[in-house]
């Protein structure tokens, strides 16, 4: 099938590599020239593991093309998918200002009868909302249905978790697009929930919520373990291996952050609101979040007694999570700014993220190894459980020859290790 997706981030990057893979012809659209000018290359602008490779196969087979121009991209094109971002805006809902221009660029240029697929994460209504704005700005008298498609994948996994998905949910109001839409995937195999679009946007809002509440509740968990000296790790795993619980998202550590989980649970919080019903569950889980961060740092300024001036400290991991180059509500933000207008001689070293702007603000020290990150610090500060740090156990070493404190913010060191561990 010809295919157009509208945004070449981590969702539509990845979604229209795979779509392209299982046989479709797919045109990416984005408004960023630099990440165009890239991806001709066949360099990806994001960092995911397989993605360079897959993609180049696909230019060299002619299924997988790039453009600035949306007239060019939708020339054809049977379905267009939305995968804009959706960022928080100031009130905490979902700022709709890219969703909106994707709809009035698709009723502007398409011609023919189409398909529009949403893949962007949207407040619930949002579907009708775009069928609106395009009906209002078309062009031509052709048929144009909106289908919700929410996307699960994760950062790191996106390729993977593409073409294996626990589940792929459609949410259409017309049948036969709906139908059109599922075939797409058909070759996948992946278990399919047909559903309204209403309940599609909901299941995605309800889904990363739960997981941002699992987090925060093993997290106030492993608070209590410390206290009452109980070991998390164990704890976790005992539940995990109840069937209703599960072990996925138990580990314990400096809590989530990321484009998704922060701003969903903002928004499904704001639409509660809106809506009069309240979210106080979920809203705990934000509290929790942001006070796990909070209880890290002052663990770390308490080590040194109250004062961290001119204190060494090396903070391994600048990403939100492994295996990605995504920074946006890292928590290494947080820990390294408070640190550092405490007055602490922050290093900091990231397999995959080299500098960033968000932390122009501090004076940080961007190392150029994991080896010249900790050569010289007081502390260590485990921030990303990058597997680079913890092959051949380089981490349990550093620290046992030196004996030095490593904070471990995912809590992947063995609790007997050494006594100069500290979670
Ligand atoms: P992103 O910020 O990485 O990418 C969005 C892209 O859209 C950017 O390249 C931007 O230039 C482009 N864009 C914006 N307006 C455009 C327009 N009018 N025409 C063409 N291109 C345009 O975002 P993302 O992380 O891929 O997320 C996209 C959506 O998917 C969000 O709603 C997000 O919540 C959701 N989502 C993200 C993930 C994830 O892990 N990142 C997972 C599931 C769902």
């Amino acid at each position: 099938m010809k295919i157009a997706i509208i945004g070449t981030g981590y969702v539509g990057l990845v979604t229209g590599t795979v779509l392209s893979e299982i046989g479709h012809e797919v045109t990416c659209l984005d408004i960023n020239e630099n990440k165009i000018l890239m991806l001709h290359t066949g360099m990806s602008p994001i960092f995911e593991p397989g993605l360079d490779e897959m993609l180049q196969h696909n230019i060299a087979n002619n299924r997988l093309k790039f453009t600035t121009l949306a007239e060019e991209a939708f020339t054809d094109a049977e379905i267009i998918f939305i995968a804009v971002g959706t960022p928080q805006g100031d009130d905490g809902s979902a700022d709709l200002t890219y969703i909106k221009q994707a709809a009035k660029d698709i009723a502007v240029h398409i011609k023919h009868n189409v398909i529009v697929v949403v893949k962007s994460t949207v407040p619930v209504g949002t579907n009708d909302y775009i069928e609106q704005i395009i009906r209002k700005h078309l062009k031509e008298d052709i048929e144009v249905h909106v289908v919700s498609n929410p996307e699960f994948l994760r950062e790191g996994h996106a390729i993977h978790d593409t073409m294996n998905g626990d589940r792929i949910i459609i949410g259409a109001d017309n049948k036969a697009a709906g139908d059109k839409v599922e075939s797409l995937f058909k070759s996948l195999n992946i278990p399919v929930l047909r559903t309204d679009r209403r309940s599609a946007e909901m299941i995605k809002y309800a889904s990363n919520a739960f997981l941002a509440v699992k987090i925060s509740y093993i997290n106030q968990i492993s608070n209590l373990c410390e206290a009452v000296g109980a070991d998390i790790s164990a704890v976790a795993d005992g539940m995990g291996m109840d069937k209703r619980i599960g072990r996925a998202f138990l580990n314990a550590g400096l809590g989530y952050g990321g484009s998704c989980f922060p701003k969903d649970t903002e928004a499904l919080a704001y639409i509660a609101q809106e809506n009069a019903v309240s979210m106080s569950i979920v809203k705990s889980a934000m509290e929790a979040n942001k006070a796990q961060r909070q209880l890290y740092i002052k663990k770390v300024v308490a080590h040194f007694n109250g004062d961290v001036t001119d204190k060494k400290i090396a903070v391994l991991g600048l990403a939100f999570k492994p295996n990605t180059d995504d920074m946006r509500e890292a928590p290494s933000i947080d820990i390294i700014s408070a640190l550092s207008s405490l007055g602490a001689e922050v290093s900091v070293y990231d397999p995959v993220v080299k500098k960033t702007e968000l932390l122009n603000d501090c004076k940080v020290i961007y190392a150029e190894s994991k080896e010249a990150c900790v050569n010289d610090a007081d502390v260590i500060l485990l921030v990303t459980e990058w597997d680079e740090f913890l092959t051949d156990d380089w981490l349990l070493s550093e620290v046992q020859i030196k004996q030095k404190v490593l904070f471990d913010g995912r809590n992947v060191i063995p609790k007997n290790f050494s006594k100069v561990l500290v979670k």
